[in-house]
């Protein structure tokens, strides 16, 4: 017979009301509430509570929760997955690669983008491209390349969000009179992190100081071997300046894109990201999709991000009217009835109410409870996690449901850091948080940070019970981005001296075990009580201090300025005593949050 007491087994859905969940339990709704506000979650008897927090509320109560298998109802608005285009039951067809150039800022992404749009945008219309929609498409060998036209951080963030949904090639700016530069390499992380096939534009080969060996030679060093160099990684030396090598690069777009194959279903309703979204006066919102499968036509109803519309008008990126647009096309859209985010997902639906109903629906669904969202890693718990040595690591253990999201958060946090603080994975490994997963956190002080996981009851209570810190999250970008925020945290702030006085020590009036009492004039500044300043003799730092008192003419004052002459008691300093004809330079501090 086992020791252990049973407890009562309890199926809850994905989300349960406060009341639904009571009745579960068998106890008064009062009694979850309270259980509810002990863990952070102000939640009303009709409100929505998710399965996580459920789970660990009912923990708390002596229940052991298990997850009711959930109903298998398409929901819009997700992420497409693997083997959705057979469920839509769609023709598959190859479609246009969607490129996205990246690297350090003033390698030239952006003049490249122009370069390529000038001098590849089907006949001359190229000029006529006045607005930025944030993509536009060329042809090459009678073949259509989409660009996504974000440049900089906007596009790292994309991908960092989106990973390989959004982006089929990335393509790597690195200018060969600078090399390779630490957002060359954040952009060569993002791109692996999201298995996206590299092409390496090396950038401005057109100025003198450009040297192509050099800036092969630190690309392998960061593991983008180019091709000619035995790697693996196809390079290609461009000058957005003379336009130079151009072809090449598109070339090489289109030769990778024969390997990856992108494809999607044409018929059938339209689903895609949102790349770009402004009001214009007299237009309301408008927006750009990007196509990534069926088709979107005039007239259709679509539901993005926390709006609906229906596609009054419908663009392509040369502002011409079309009826349609397929896959990788991007597509402006005017009708909706409020403007999305970037990155948002968009889906055509048959009818109006439709879109109406499921706007509902998610509006009761973002109201749902969470523990998710109350749970904040203390400072304390945060310096606890901590190895302090010459560089700080923060210690972590992770947690996540698939191999596939270990294998990219495992990068992704492997990249972010310097040489001051970084993050050191203790253990990691699938499914729920467990019982090994406390006791290891608690014998190397590590946080355990849970993605698309979840912990029950009575683990949850022996956490608490060894001081064990756990996050859950369901975005990745979430997970990184927090961490980020704590290594932000363990950064020493940097500390800004400035000048504010400096006095020539005229005289020295007193010398006692603690204090020094002298005088002098001031040469600059203004002097206040309370500055430290240091002694220095022959232009020699000589000594630390702080000032205590001041005085002029004979009576206490607050500051004294530039041409007074003033009494002053100090802190002794050192062994060695202050001289006529030292000089005091007084100073403030600032200290200044760094980031990484
Ligand atoms: P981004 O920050 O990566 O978008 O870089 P930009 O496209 O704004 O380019 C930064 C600077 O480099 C600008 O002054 C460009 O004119 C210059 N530049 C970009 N590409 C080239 C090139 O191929 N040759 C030369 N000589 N200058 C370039």
């Amino acid at each position: 017979m086992s020791d252990t007491p049973t407890t009562t087994s309890v199926q809850i859905p994905d989300a349960i009301s406060v009341a639904d969940l009571a009745k579960r339990l068998d106890l008064s709704a009062t009694a979850v509430i309270t259980e509810l506000m002990k863990n952070g979650v102000m939640a009303t008897i009709n409100e929505l509570i998710d399965f996580e927090t459920a789970a660990i509320v009912g923990g708390e109560l002596g229940f052991t929760i298990e997850h009711e298998a959930a109903e298998t109802e398409a929901r819009p608005n997700q992420p497409r997955g693997e083997g959705d285009d057979e469920q839509s039951g769609g023709k598959i067809q190859d479609r246009p690669p969607v490129v996205t150039i990246m690297g350090h800022v003033d390698h030239g992404k952006t003049s490249l983008l122009d370069a390529i749009r000038a001098t590849h945008v089907a006949g001359g219309e190229a000029g006529g491209i006045t607005q930025h929609i944030g993509a536009y498409q060329v042809t090459k060998n009678d073949r259509v390349i989409t660009f996504l036209d974000t440049p900089g951080h906007e596009a790292f963030s994309a991908i960092r969000a989106h990973g390989a949904r959004m982006t089929d090639v990335a393509i790597i700016v690195v200018a060969a009179d600078d090399g390779v530069k630490p957002q060359t390499k954040e952009a060569a992380q993002h791109a692996k992190t999201a298995n996206l096939p590299i092409i390496v534009a090396i950038n401005k080969v057109d100025k003198p100081a450009a040297d192509v060996n050099r800036t092969k030679q630190q690309l392998a060093e960061i593991d983008l071997t180019p091709d000619d160099w035995g790697g693996d990684v196809p390079c290609v030396e461009v000058s957005a300046k003379s336009t130079d090598g151009i072809d090449k690069l598109l070339d090489m777009i289109l030769l990778v894109t024969d390997i990856a194959k992108p494809s999607a279903r044409f018929d059938g309703p339209a689903r895609g990201l949102v790349i770009e979204s402004h009001v214009q006066t007299g237009r309301g919102s408008v927006v750009t999709l990007l196509i990534q499968e069926g088709t979107l036509s005039l007239g259709d109803y679509i539901i993005v991000g926390n709006t609906y519309g229906k596609v009054r008008s419908l663009e392509d990126y040369r502002g011409q009217k079309i009826k349609a647009a397929t896959p990788s096309m991007p597509a402006v859209v005017l009708g909706l009835k409020e403007l999305p985010d970037f990155g948002n997902w968009f889906e055509a639906v048959g009818t109006e109410k439709i879109a109406r109903d499921w706007l509902a629906q998610k509006a009761k669904t973002n109201s749902v409870k969470s523990l998710m969202n109350v749970k904040s890693t203390s400072a304390s718990d945060l310096q606890a996690a901590v190895a302090d040595g010459k560089v700080k690591e923060l210690m972590i253990i992770l947690k996540t449901d698939v191999a596939g999201s270990l294998e990219s958060i495992t990068q992704s946090l492997k990249t972010v850091g310097n040489e001051e603080v970084r993050v050191h994975i203790v253990a990691s490994g699938l499914g729920d948080i467990s019982e090994n997963d406390i006791n290891t956190a608690n014998a190397s002080n590590a946080i355990i940070l849970g993605f698309n996981v979840s912990i029950n009851g009575s683990i949850n209570q022996l956490a608490k019970r060894n001081g064990v810190d756990f996050k859950l999250y369901r975005i990745i970008y979430e997970l990184l981005d927090d961490v980020r925020d704590w290594l932000n945290d363990l950064l020493p702030p940097e500390i800004i001296e400035t000048e504010a006085a400096r006095l020539k020590v005229l005289g020295i009036f007193k010398v006692t075990k603690d204090q020094i009492v002298t005088g002098g004039k001031v040469e600059d500044g203004k002097i206040v009580s309370g500055l430290s300043m240091h002694v220095m003799r022959a232009k020699k730092v000589i000594g630390e201090t702080k000032l205590l008192s001041l005085q002029k003419a004979k009576a206490v004052v607050k500051q004294v300025v530039i041409g007074d002459e003033c009494g002053l008691v100090i802190s002794r300093f050192t062994e060695d005593e202050l001289k006529v004809g030292d000089e005091l330079v007084f100073y403030t501090t600032e200290s200044r949050r760094r980031t990484l």
